[in-house]
């Protein structure tokens, strides 16, 4: 989504309340599917900044991080963000605050949302805190049924203990 800056002399701030699909899937490994994202907010202008902030929210589908099983996953997560006319505004690479500059005069708000959402999802993502995940012996999706593989793991201390008797021959 877009504004340009002559939206403005309609009135300020404007309201915003829109849906815009965005290029989510497979910008972050888990996500498989993706929603049109919903954004509500405010943009208001202030000499010659632009600042816009509201929720963002929509739903993605992810594979699980430990099951790989696609589910459903809500978010909705706060953005802000500062754009700058670059004719008489500050220097873009102020330090303190990251600036975007209007492109044709125009807010683009697509790559803020996008980059809003990205962050906002955590490393691994579960389908829930209780997924078994993949039976590492069968491949079962422990989840769905139990396939009553005892996984060998060996206590390292016994392990030793095995070759000492092993060598033994
Ligand atoms: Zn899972
Ligand atoms: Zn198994």
């Amino acid at each position: 989504m877009e504004l340009h800056k002559n939206d403005f002399l309609k009135g300020n701030p404007i309201t915003i309340d829109t849906n815009v699909q965005l290029d989510l899937v497979k910008r972050h490994i888990q996500i498989v599917g993706a929603s049109p994202v919903h954004f509500t907010g405010t943009a208001t202008k202030m000499a010659h900044l632009y600042v816009v902030e509201g929720d963002v929210t929509g739903e993605l589908t992810l594979d699980c991080a430990r099951c790989l099983t696609p589910f459903p996953y809500h978010y909705q997560v706060m953005v802000k963000e500062t754009f700058v006319d670059a004719e008489g505004g500050p220097d873009v690479q102020d330090g303190e605050t990251d600036y975007f500059p209007l492109i044709e005069d125009k807010i683009q708000l697509d790559p803020s949302l996008q980059s809003a959402i990205l962050l906002s999802l955590p490393q691994a993502i579960r389908c829930s805190d209780q997924c078994q995940g993949i039976c590492p012996e069968c491949g079962t999706n422990r989840n769905e049924k139990n396939c009553g593989c005892v996984v060998k793991r060996v206590d390292p201390r016994w392990a030793a203990l095995g070759d000492l008797f092993n060598n033994k021959e």
